[in-house]
């Protein structure tokens, strides 16, 4: 017994002098990592949004597709063809300062499910859903752009959540930028109950540019640089968005 304690400490010693200096390296280096993981997290709440390699994820939801043709003009114009046709538009505007989603990128039908599953798929920041409008008549035109609401009956169990109340916001904010080139009365905001808009956890609209239906909008619409006029002012009112929302 006696020999193992003479032996134990002079075995021992040379490291258990070293531990001190462990202790604090091993501190030292949780420190740092808690330092180094802290700090991207504060930086990153507040995102910028012209930031490259912190880009928000927005998804743009063109109406119809395949069987499901939409509203149709007079002179054989199809939604579902202006619809994917301005949300390229979109794309070309924006994908620099933004990751872009299209929920189709070509002429196919897609449910209301699968459109809304694939935004949260992607866990979009924004959604923007593009039809134009069909009317049994022929005069009614304009743009209308919709938010989210509750029918009345429903209308005592409705709570305004911060989704809502931001995707009214951007209703107002693309509108504005409409009324740049628009008559006020031809920009219209609704709210409605409308189902794609319902199922979706981020700010959410809906856009009809114009309705087919109409003879002149119709004409407006198949003008490639009309759409990218109208294309530029939805751009725009994104970024107006998301500046607002970040300051
Ligand atoms: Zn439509």
């Amino acid at each position: 017994m006696s020999t193992c304690f003479i032996v134990y400490p002079i075995r021992s010693d040379p490291i258990k002098q070293f531990y001190p200096i462990l202790y604090r390296a091993v501190f030292l280096l949780l420190l740092f990592t808690l330092i180094a993981v802290t700090i991207p997290v504060k930086a990153g709440a507040k995102k910028n949004i012209f930031n490259p390699k912190n880009k928000r994820l927005i998804v743009l939801d063109p109406g119809h597709g395949g069987y499901d043709k939409g509203a149709q003009g007079a002179a054989g114009t199809f939604e579902k063809t202006i619809a994917l046709t301005l949300a390229q538009l979109i794309v070309d505007e924006l994908e620099n300062e933004f990751e872009m989603i299209l929920t189709r990128t070509d002429d196919y039908g897609l449910d209301i499910p699968s459109r809304i599953n694939l935004t949260h798929h992607h866990k979009a920041e924004l959604f923007i859903s593009l039809h134009t409008g069909g009317s049994f008549l022929h005069q009614t035109n304009g743009i209308d752009i919709f938010y989210f609401e509750r029918m009345s009956q429903y209308a005592i169990d409705y709570e305004e959540t911060p989704h809502s109340t931001n995707s009214r916001f951007l209703a107002e904010l693309i509108q504005k930028r409409f009324f740049e080139g628009e008559k006020k009365s031809k920009v219209q905001l609704r709210g409605a109950p409308l189902l794609i808009l319902e199922g979706l956890d981020m700010p959410a609209i809906l856009i009809e540019v114009g309705h087919l239906t109409h003879p002149a909008e119709e004409k407006k619409l198949t003008d490639k640089e009309f759409l990218a006029d109208l294309a530029k002012k939805i751009s725009q009112g994104i970024i107006d968005f998301f500046q607002k929302i970040n300051e």
